[in-house]
């Protein structure tokens, strides 16, 4: 998110700094899994999707980087008529926004995800534009593109402190030094509560520990496969080189930011996956990492000022849509911050919306 923000700053004439306190893209960004769609259940989440897409295709003639967009579609599996239901509204909304997303039923479903069990699936919905990019492509991109500009990316720089006159933000100390600036931007992914702390301000966002595994090759691993969904517990998966990449949530998990893989969690995954996928069966792990999702109370974002400390702005709690939603949001909040008109209006991400705004919550929570 940073770095989308410093490129997209730096592209309308300003010299912003990143500050990093570790490598660039060593938070979330380089332990997810680099999924981009635009199957939401909100308009704006839709249209962020869609330009995500447009952005993507358009990253290497502007960054001079291959974002390794490959867009493998995006297949949603609903096994309850409560989830069909709301499929088929989610689905009315796309529509109308012109993403080009098709209702199939089980027997389609089947053919298109060879050895997938279907016998439970009432309907399902897939959107062949969706897809997979590189995080590690996408951040290092826009990060040198932004150099080219005129923007400073400092790594090994930790914030440790806001700097407030009266309550407007006057810059930030780090353990390098001082540095001023009458704008400061906290994209801090999972950590973003605690600079918040530093501005004696919240921020609701707390990190929520997710699972990536990567199998081993398999008989009957499906070698072209849409990323697939299971609506109804979260799983999903896709084929990952040889193997066959996967992940669901775990509805026992509570905040913190321990990064320890949960080995008694896994076979939980893999039962789930074997029921979905009767193939994975007999699957080896290749490895499994764990990552942070960002959480909000309404699981979207926070994005804008904060009236309460003029000079600060938000840009995180991704609720872990963040890495598809960088390049669109870096686009319009530079917008914002330049004056001129942002391409999709944020506003429904403002974050004064918990204190008497208006929620819109997103319910295609993966
Ligand atoms: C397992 C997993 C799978 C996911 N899959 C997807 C997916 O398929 N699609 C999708 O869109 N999203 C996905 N996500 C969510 C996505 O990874 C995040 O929403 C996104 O990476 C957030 O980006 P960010 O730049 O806001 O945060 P981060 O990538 O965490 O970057 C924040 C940076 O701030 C730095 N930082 C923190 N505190 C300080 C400080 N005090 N001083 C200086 N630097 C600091 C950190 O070191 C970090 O590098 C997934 C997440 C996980 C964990």
């Amino acid at each position: 998110m940073g770095c989308s923000l410093a490129y997209h700053l730096a592209a309308q004439g300003r010299k912003p700094l990143v500050l990093e306190r570790g490598r660039l893209g060593g938070g979330s960004t380089g332990r997810c899994a680099g999924g981009v769609r635009q199957q939401f259940s909100t308009a704006i989440n839709v249209r962020l999707g869609q330009r995500a897409i447009e952005l993507l295709g358009e990253f290497e003639s502007v960054t001079g980087t291959d974002p390794q967009y490959r867009p493998i579609g995006y297949l949603l599996l609903a096994t309850s008529q409560r989830q069909a239901d709301n499929l088929a509204r989610d689905v009315s909304l796309q529509r109308r926004l012109q993403v080009p997303v098709e209702v199939l039923g089980a027997d389609d479903v089947g053919r298109l995800v060879p050895g997938l069990a279907t016998h439970d699936v009432r309907a399902a919905s897939l959107c062949p534009t969706d897809g997979l990019a590189g995080p590690n492509e996408v951040t290092t991109g826009y990060a040198a593109a932004a150099v080219r500009l005129g923007a400073q990316v400092e790594e090994g720089v930790e914030v440790v402190g806001i700097d407030l006159q009266g309550e407007t933000v006057v810059g930030v100390r780090t353990d390098h030094g001082v540095v001023s600036s009458p704008e400061v931007v906290v994209c801090t992914g999972p950590q973003s509560r605690r600079l918040g702390e530093m501005a004696a301000i919240t921020i609701p966002v707390d990190p929520l520990k997710r699972h990536v595994l990567l199998t081993e090759p398999f008989p009957g691993r499906p070698s072209h496969s849409p990323m697939t969904i299971d609506l109804a517990t979260g799983l999903y998966f896709h084929p990952e080189g040889d193997g066959l990449l996967m992940g669901m949530g775990d509805p026992s998990q509570t905040f913190g930011d321990d990064l320890s893989v949960d080995w008694d969690f896994l076979p939980k995954v893999i039962e789930e996956g074997s029921r979905r996928l009767p193939p994975l069966q007999g699957a080896s792990l290749r490895t499994v990492w764990a990552g942070l999702y960002e959480m909000t109370p309404d699981r979207q974002p926070l994005v804008g000022s904060v009236g309460a400390r003029p000079g600060l702005w938000l840009a995180c709690g991704f609720s872990g849509h963040g890495f598809m939603m960088a390049p669109p949001v870096g686009e319009s909040l530079a917008a914002v911050m330049c004056g001129t008109a942002p391409r999709i209006d944020m506003s429904p991400f403002a974050p004064l919306r918990f204190s008497g705004g208006t929620l819109v919550p997103e319910s295609v929570f993966i």
